[in-house]
């Protein structure tokens, strides 16, 4: 595949002005695409964020503020990009409670913002990659979509909501061009991460050291973050005509997690 192989291409990825969806944008443009930057604001930063990730990749970068918690804000999202070929469903939020104690507009955000924010963008999107006869449809899930741990019910309740819906999604598509996928990262250190440090130590009662490493990569063999650029990489990957068989699958990017 040449190193711009996707000029040509638009692509959406929601939850992109940070972490993995900004690493993910930025893969993307550097192999060629247009791409859509997302969240919830409306700063000047976010904009000069887009601008200046266009520029230096020679692509047209916008971005576009809708909030993935509402499911009208997300179908205009597509509207408004008009249209993508490559669906990067990635803004997400987290919690840790125990059941008992989750609070319960804490689990209807990220129910809607970790899943049924992808709901509404694919229905959205794949009418018009029915139309062109090729779409990438990537659903940013988790280990925690194939796996479970403690405190997150509602996190790991999306993420293998996620899985589910990006097979879904495969099947209604296979054959016309187009794929869906969920990708797995272990953990990444992004400000999502960085943000659940101080609600594990206080869960745990240890200092940062150890929990990063006997609580957060302790299921992580590699005992290393997986990084930003790597499941941009990964996403690139699923854009290409190599990976145009693989659909309704989940890739790890998680450093040995799954497979313990
Ligand atoms: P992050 O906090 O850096 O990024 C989350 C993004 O989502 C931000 O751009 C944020 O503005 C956006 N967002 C939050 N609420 C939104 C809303 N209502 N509407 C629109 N955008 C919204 O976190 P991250 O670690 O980069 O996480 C990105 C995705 O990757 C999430 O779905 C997360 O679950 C997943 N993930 C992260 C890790 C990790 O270790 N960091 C591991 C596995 C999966």
């Amino acid at each position: 595949m040449s190193e711009t192989f996707l000029r040509g291409r638009r692509a959406i990825v929601t939850g992109s002005n940070s972490g993995i969806g900004l690493g993910v944008a930025e893969a993307l443009a550097a192999a060629g695409a247009d791409v859509v930057l997302n969240s919830f604001t409306d700063r000047p930063e976010d904009h000069a964020l887009a601008a200046e990730l266009g520029a230096r990749h020679g692509v047209t970068a916008r971005y576009i503020k809708a909030d993935m918690s509402k499911g009208a804000e997300c179908r205009a999202l597509v509207e408004a990009a008009g249209g993508c070929d490559i669906l990067v469903n990635n803004a997400g939020i987290q919690h840790v409670a125990r059941i008992e104690d989750f609070p319960v507009d804490k689990w209807d955000a990220i129910i809607a913002i970790n899943l049924s924010s992808a709901f509404h963008t694919t229905a959205a999107a794949l009418p018009g990659m029915y139309a062109k006869g090729w779409g990438r449809v990537i659903n940013i899930a988790s280990a925690h979509g194939l796996t479970a741990s403690p405190f997150k019910a509602a996190y790991i309740a999306a993420k293998h909501g996620v899985v589910g819906l990006s097979k879904t999604t495969a099947l209604e598509a296979a054959g016309r061009g187009i794929t869906a996928n969920a990708i797995c990262p272990g953990y990444v250190l992004t400000p999502l991460v960085e943000a659940q440090i101080p609600d594990q130590m206080k869960t745990h009662n240890m200092d940062r050291e150890t929990v990063i490493r006997e609580v957060m990569l302790e299921r992580q063999p590699s005992k290393q973050f997986a990084t930003t650029d790597q499941i941009g990489g990964t996403a690139v990957f699923l854009c290409s005509e190599a990976a145009a068989q693989i659909t309704g699958t989940t890739i790890s990017v998680d450093g040995g997690w799954t497979a313990l």
